[in-house]
């Protein structure tokens, strides 16, 4: 079975103005696509991994023969992780951002305080992160935590389940941001898909 790259559920300008077209494109066309095609070729090597998902592969990395362990992680961790991000991100038009509604939104109220506390936490951790990696918002066991994984790693490899994530790479914000982190991160609350969310920390 070979890894495919995963179709973007709207098209490339659909987050506009927040998240621009060519950044969009060069993201899922050009990194997306190569993390796949890097995964594919090591699996070639390793047919017994081929057929497992990517979240088996993640979530037992313990299992992987050493020789290509860390290929898998920064793979394997470089498809799955955008693959998540892609469905959690819903146009601005079509309902995307506004506050987490649901059981996620008590949740969040319960181990946070309220919607803003959680925001200025994540805000202030995905501005801090040093270099290139990840943000999240995991369920570990029955609560919520954020963290940031670095590279591609996935909170699956930690025995967290992830619920939210943001990009935290430059190739994700640099085009249209340059060195104004704080601006991409501030513009990603207003296409945040909290529906896909619920359905993430329901299931
Ligand atoms: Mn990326």
């Amino acid at each position: 079975m070979e890894h495919t790259l995963q179709k973007l559920p709207y098209v490339y300008d659909a987050l506009e103005p927040f998240f621009d077209a060519k950044t969009m494109e060069i993201h899922h066309q050009k990194h997306h696509a190569t993390y796949v095609s890097k995964l594919n070729e090591i699996l070639k090597e390793c047919s017994e991994f081929s057929d497992w998902p990517l979240e088996k592969l993640l979530a037992s990395l313990n299992e992987i023969p050493e020789a290509i362990r860390i290929p898998i992680k920064n793979f394997g961790g470089g498809v799955l992780n955008h693959n998540f991000f892609w469905e959690i991100l819903l146009p601005d038009s079509q309902g995307g951002g506004g506050e987490a509604k649901g059981e996620v939104g008590k949740v969040i109220q319960s181990t946070f305080g309220n919607f803003e506390k959680f925001k200025s936490e994540f805000v202030k951790q995905a501005a801090s992160l040093f270099g290139s990696g990840w943000i999240w918002l995991v369920k570990d066991g029955k609560k919520l935590a954020i963290i940031t994984t670095p590279n591609q790693d996935n909170p699956l490899s930690a025995g967290k389940k992830p619920i939210l994530t943001l990009d935290i790479w430059e190739h994700a914000y640099y085009l249209k941001y340059q060195n104004r982190r704080a601006e991409y991160i501030e513009a990603w609350w207003n296409i945040v898909n909290w529906n896909e969310v619920e359905k993430n920390f329901l299931k």
